[in-house]
C-alpha cells in the first residue's frame, strides 16, 4: 500500500509501481550490486536503471535471492534476454526474474488470461498519492475506467512508460478476512503483463507441476 507519493530515486518523477515497469531498490541490493553513487534505495523506473546502464547489475544482485527463495523454476530467453520464472506454490504466485531488470511478481491467475494481465493496488483513497492520481485522472473516478495512457500523459510520464496500456479505476478490496471483512477503497490499475510465449508455456507447466 502506498501512503506517500513514491518518487524515482534516479529521475525524481512519480513511480506508479506497475509490475515489470518499476522496481524498489532495497539497501541490501546496493551492497550486492555495483558501487554506483547515483543509485539509492527506494522506488525507481526500470527504464531509468536501464538508461543508467545498471539494470543488468541490479538484476544480477537479486538473482541469487530469487534462486534460493523460490528454488523451483523454468528458465528461457526472450529476444536474447535471459529470464527465469520461479513459482511459489503456497502463495500461488510467480516471480519473474529478467536479466534486463524488468522483474515482476504476479498470481497464477494472471498468466492464465489472454493476454496475461495483472491488477495492482496503486493507492488507498484519501491518501496523498490517491489525490495526485485523481487529479491526473480528471475525475473522481467512481466507477469510471480511465485509460492508463491518459493518466501517464497527464503525469508527464509517457517516456517512462512507453507503450503502456490498460486502465485505472476504483475498487473495493477486502483487507480483512471472509468472516470479518474490512473493505478499503483503492485506486487500482489493470494492465497487460509482457510475457513471451516461452514464458507463458513455462507458467502453464509450473502450474501443473506437482509440489
Ligand atoms: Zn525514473
Amino acid at each position: 500500500m502506498h501512503d506517500s507519493v513514491g518518487r524515482c530515486s534516479l529521475c525524481g518523477r512519480l513511480v506508479l509501481g506497475l509490475a515489470g515497469q518499476d522496481w524498489c531498490v532495497l539497501p541490501w541490493m546496493l551492497d550486492a550490486g555495483a558501487d554506483d553513487a547515483e543509485v539509492r534505495p527506494g522506488p525507481c523506473h526500470a527504464l531509468c536503471l536501464q538508461e543508467l546502464g545498471v539494470a543488468g547489475v541490479w538484476a544480477a544482485a537479486v538473482e541469487g535471492y530469487h534462486c534460493s527463495r523460490w528454488p523451483d523454476w523454468i528458465s528461457g530467453l526472450d529476444a536474447g534476454v535471459r529470464w527465469r520464472l520461479h513459482r511459489s506454490p503456497q502463495a500461488r504466485r510467480f516471480h519473474l526474474w529478467r536479466a534486463d531488470g524488468r522483474l515482476s511478481s504476479f498470481p497464477y491467475a494472471a498468466a492464465r488470461q489472454h493476454p496475461a494481465a495483472v491488477t495492482t493496488d496503486l493507492a488507498e483513497m484519501g491518501s496523498r498519492y490517491a489525490e495526485v492520481l485523481l487529479a491526473a485522472m480528471g475525475t473522481d473516478g467512481a466507477g469510471i475506467e480511465v485509460p492508463l495512457p491518459s493518466l501517464v500523459a497527464a503525469l508527464a510520464l509517457t517516456d517512462r512508460y512507453p507503450g503502456i496500456s490498460g486502465s485505472i479505476t476504483h475498487r473495493l478490496t477486502n483487507v480483512g478476512t471472509a468472516h470479518r471483512p474490512e473493505l478499503i477503497d483503492f485506486l487500482v490499475a489493470r494492465h497487460p503483463l509482457a510475457l513471451d510465449s516461452g514464458c507463458r508455456t513455462a507458467a502453464y507447466e509450473l502450474i501443473r507441476r506437482p509440489v
